[in-house]
């Protein structure tokens, strides 16, 4: 399927499954090589990242633990208006290595936010591994470890990633059609 109907865009593939694995396999391998002998904790925000953390870990081979977490958003006082907070952290961090698994980094304000909670459970290092970045559209300052695949700013679905919900099932990364 080279173009989809997603509601009321249209969706044309832009990152093929092929070169998904191989930059998703090669992030696994620098883990496995920098890692090695840090029993490491992944944890995967949900939802947009479940496809690129279950392949993600079918290519790690050092020990290590898989976990899942959440971003709730709702409206707070703040000066950004809208407060995540980080939901089902149930493991101790204390003296381990956490690798914080993302579907994407956009203005990375969402990353952030994360490194600053999961920072106050006095972990040994965190480390981001990100399936995708739009570089020109990051608005902090952020040691991004490990990046499958950097994209231009248009809107993508597929691979885990939604528009309003739909297009996560797909194998292949889609761009919106303007
Ligand atoms: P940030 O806080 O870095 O601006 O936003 C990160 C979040 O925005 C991602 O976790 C993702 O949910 C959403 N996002 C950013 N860009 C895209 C995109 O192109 N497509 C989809 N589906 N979600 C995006």
């Amino acid at each position: 399927m080279d173009t989809i109907q997603i509601k009321d865009k249209l969706f044309t593939i832009s990152i093929g499954r092929e070169e998904i694995q191989k930059e998703v396999k090669r992030v696994a391998d620098e883990i496995n090589r920098d890692l090695e002998g840090q029993n490491p904790l992944f944890l995967s925000v949900l939802n947009g990242s479940f496809m690129f953390t279950a392949d993600l870990m079918k290519y790690i081979t050092i020990p290590c633990e898989v976990s899942f977490v959440k971003l709730a958003s709702y409206q707070g006082v703040s000066s950004t208006g809208t407060i995540k907070e980080v939901i089902g952290i149930n493991e101790d961090l204390t003296n381990r290595t956490v690798v914080i698994v993302e579907d994407i980094v956009d203005t990375g304000l969402t990353m952030q936010r994360l490194l600053e909670t999961l920072g106050t459970r006095n972990p040994k290092e965190i480390r981001i591994a990100t399936l995708l970045l739009k570089p020109d559209k990051l608005k902090v300052e952020l040691d991004i470890k490990y990046i499958a695949m950097k994209i231009p700013n248009d809107f993508i679905v597929g691979y885990g990633l939604d528009y309003d919900g739909f297009g996560r099932n797909y194998p292949d990364i889609y761009t919106v059609v303007p």
